[in-house]
């Protein structure tokens, strides 16, 4: 089935997020937008994963937990994950490995974790756009052991991408895809970089404000409509 997607998304867990952003706010946003299969990647946690898989169970939107992740060179990497468990168990991983800087509300923003029906319940205390101490080299092997897979975010952005942090991409890359941007031109990403043969690129909105999830979103073909669909057809890398 063709599913209509948009896998990089913030809440008001992410201190650039909107606090309209809440997990109820954002999943039912997306549903009116028409998409039909959503990920949650607030920076560097997958804390409101839960209520926004709850309020997208409700209805009828699947949302699959992931994370942006900031890694020690950084890099932001969308990282997806089958199920709730292996999101959780990552991200308190992540968490062992942010430096212990405190967010600060006033110039930050906020750090909400919500529940499914609006309600705060608490402030994710370190702040979450540090880069983790995680290195891009042997997130691989990382992910693997976490059951997701992970692929460098908006590449074509002249910051926090693979492209801006190293100049290019490292050698044995094995990331099943790339994310662009909706602006950016693939013809001219897949003919500079090699790379990207036979890579799934993937175009999300990024978004931080309900607003933003109003664009025109992007198809992929599923044999059903789920996350373990979803992990399943990246993790098969396609024959172009
Ligand atoms: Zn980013
Ligand atoms: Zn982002």
């Amino acid at each position: 089935m063709k599913l209509s997607y948009d896998l990089h998304i913030h809440s008001c867990l992410s201190p650039c997020g909107d606090n309209e952003m809440t997990p109820y706010n954002l999943v039912n946003m997306a549903k009116i937008c028409g998409c039909d299969i959503i990920a949650l990647t607030d920076h560097n946690t997958c804390l409101n994963c839960e209520s926004a898989m709850k309020v997208g169970e409700d209805i009828g939107l699947t949302v699959v937990p992931g994370m942006e992740l900031c890694t020690s060179e950084e890099i932001h990497c969308i990282c997806l994950f089958p199920g709730l468990k292996n999101a959780l168990s990552f991200s308190d991983y992540v968490k062992s490995t942010l430096p212990p800087v405190k967010n600060r509300e006033k110039i930050f923003g906020n750090q909400y974790i919500m529940d499914e029906k609006d309600n705060i319940l608490g402030s994710f205390d370190l702040l979450l756009t540090t880069a983790s101490g995680i290195s891009i080299e042997g997130l691989d092997e990382l992910m693997k052991d976490y059951g997701g897979l992970w692929y460098p975010a908006h590449i074509d952005r002249n910051s926090y991408s693979i492209i801006s942090a190293l100049g290019d991409f490292p050698l044995g890359l094995e990331t099943p895809a790339f994310e662009l941007t909706y602006e950016a031109d693939e013809k001219l990403y897949r003919e500079k970089y090699a790379e990207t043969k036979n890579r799934y690129l993937l175009r999300s909105s990024d978004a931080h404000y309900l607003e933003k999830l109003m664009t025109e979103k992007c198809e992929i073909e599923l044999k059903e409509n789920s996350a373990k669909a979803l992990i399943e057809k990246l993790s098969n890398i396609p024959k172009i």
